[in-house]
């Protein structure tokens, strides 16, 4: 049983919202103006939860440790622990003697679960357990079509969104925080380093770590230079590989370091400012809707991750792929230049630019045939964003086994795709080096470049760069048909 009165500390749990502003579980702790207890628990042994993946680990490290110290600076403490959530949590408040636990809710089902289970297991220690949402705009049991059930159209979705009037305005993030003793009896805390998210043999973040700031000030510094900088020209350029017109919030708001809310209410009022115009802002919005919907999608379909949104696409004939074609596809090798370039700037970088993405799944779910899990899987390791609800939405989306997905015929041509969004390219030359040289008229499609052209660049097919791994046009026919052998057997 709890302490009773405002003597006894509180707890925030920070999970995926690793943030002081717009954080209404911390407001709510706040608000009983009692100690503080700052906790986050580091759980690989719950079942269920997926457990992170190599750039992800890089991205939570740093992420900590930026959260750590403004906590610090505000006269906190931020206590980490490690075991399964349920055990640590409940271990946690009773040694404390904690007279309440505020959280940020989390949309999949084995955190719901473990989630429902603290609150049961507080509740009969009649104990205080609320949780909140910091981490969507709108709850996806709120947002229903008129038959009553969940939206499987984007469209439709995002109007009712909209309709249901503009999200909350953000909280602003505490100016002092009173930290509570740690009870001298209570589970052990862990160094931050003692988790051991970082890389060692090898490091491998360098490029990462040379791209990126991690933490609440670094995505706050990130939306405004957007706001300021590139929102103007969002509409327009979104989808240019070689331009820097989108935000690059996502893996800051993967780890909840900026909340949607803030966003919007930011870009809403950057518009209202004259900073761009409402078609930039709309379009900028839908973009956050697109991961509202993707988030909405993984609560009313738990198994997002593992089964085809489209139960038809349960029988489509994937190919195993051999080994060497992965490692050609993961390591940007596969002699298409777009495709490479996306590829190695994921490997160097640990974020894809969204067009590039598109390009880059296409080709390996439709061109090599293979199974979108697998693709799924390397996103997820490689990303900094990768992201439970838009990783899987996304890769079903262009394989066609998603909700309001590509249709699967449409089988993106990596030369065009190339030509249209990287038109002199700058993309390209940047993570294909051995390129560099390739007038623009071929850079696209070394292949087809004429032998003097080539030697004069520095490039020599199959040695400085690969020949194509497979013809596309063929590739295409090949998948379109197996695609027509699904739908005649459905
Ligand atoms: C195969 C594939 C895998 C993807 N995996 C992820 C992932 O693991 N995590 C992830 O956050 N995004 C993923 N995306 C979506 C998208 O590519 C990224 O969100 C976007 O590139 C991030 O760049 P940005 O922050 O500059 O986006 P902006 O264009 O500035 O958009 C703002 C925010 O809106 C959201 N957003 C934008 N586009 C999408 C989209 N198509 N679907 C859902 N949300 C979107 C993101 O949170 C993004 O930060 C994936 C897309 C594809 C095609």
């Amino acid at each position: 049983m709890a302490l009773s009165g405002s003597d006894a500390p509180v707890v925030v749990w920070f999970r995926e919202d690793l943030r002081l502003g717009d954080h209404p579980a911390l407001a709510a702790a706040l608000a009983r103006k009692a100690p503080l207890i700052c906790l986050y628990v580091f759980d690989e042994e719950s079942p269920g939860l997926r457990p992170l993946g190599g750039a992800s680990r890089w991205w939570l490290h740093h992420s900590l440790k930026a959260l750590s110290a403004q906590i610090e600076a505000l006269g906190g403490r931020l206590d980490i622990l490690r075991g399964p959530a349920r055990k640590v949590v409940l271990d946690t408040m009773r040694a404390l003697e904690a007279q309440a636990v505020f959280w940020t809710r989390r949309y999949e089902a084995a955190g719901i679960e473990i989630d429902k289970q603290i609150k049961a297991d507080l509740t009969a220690d009649e104990t205080h357990a609320e949780s909140f949402n910091g981490q969507l705009l709108y709850e996806p049991w709120t947002i229903k079509n008129k038959a009553g059930e969940f939206f499987r159209v984007f469209t439709p979705f995002w109007k009712t969104c909209l309709s249901t009037g503009a999200p909350e305005a953000p909280l602003s993030a505490p100016r002092k925080l009173t930290a509570a003793d740690w009870p001298s009896k209570g589970p052990k805390r862990t160094a931050l380093k003692d988790l051991r998210l970082l890389p060692t043999k090898p490091d491998w973040s360098g490029g990462i770590a040379a791209s990126w700031t991690p933490g609440e000030a670094g995505a706050r510094a990130l939306l405004k230079t957007f706001l300021d900088e590139g929102l103007q020209f969002y509409a327009a350029e979104r989808d240019r590989a070689d331009k820097a017109s989108t935000s690059r919030l996502s893996p800051h708001i993967r780890f909840g370091e900026i909340s949607p809310r803030q966003i919007f209410a930011a870009a809403r009022h950057a518009g209202d400012a004259g900073k761009a115009s409402g078609k930039d802002v709309e379009k900028f919005l839908s973009e956050i809707g697109w991961r509202e919907f993707a988030h909405h999608l993984l609560f009313h379909f738990p198994k997002l991750a593992t089964d085809n949104f489209q139960s038809r696409f349960d029988n489509f004939p994937w190919r195993k792929p051999k080994p060497a074609d992965m490692k050609a596809w993961q390591t940007g090798m596969t002699g298409y230049p777009i495709v490479d370039a996306g590829m190695r700037e994921l490997w160097l970088t640990g974020t894809m630019h969204n067009r590039v993405r598109m390009i880059v799944a296409s080709f390996l779910v439709k061109d090599l045939m293979v199974d979108w899990r697998e693709g799924e899987e390397w996103f997820w390791d490689t990303l900094c964003d990768a992201c439970p609800a838009n990783n899987t939405a996304s890769w079903q989306w262009v394989a066609g086994s998603g909700a309001d997905a590509a249709p699967y015929f449409r089988v993106f041509n990596p030369i065009l795709q190339g030509q249209k969004f990287d038109p002199q390219g700058t993309y390209v030359r940047k993570f294909v080096p051995e390129l560099a040289k390739l007038p623009d008229a071929w850079i696209h499609h070394p292949w087809e470049a004429p032998d003097p052209v080539l030697k004069a660049a520095g490039v020599s097919l199959g040695k400085s760069y690969p020949v194509p791994m497979v013809d596309h046009s063929k590739a295409r026919d090949r998948a379109l048909a197996a695609f027509s052998s699904l739908k005649a057997a459905s």
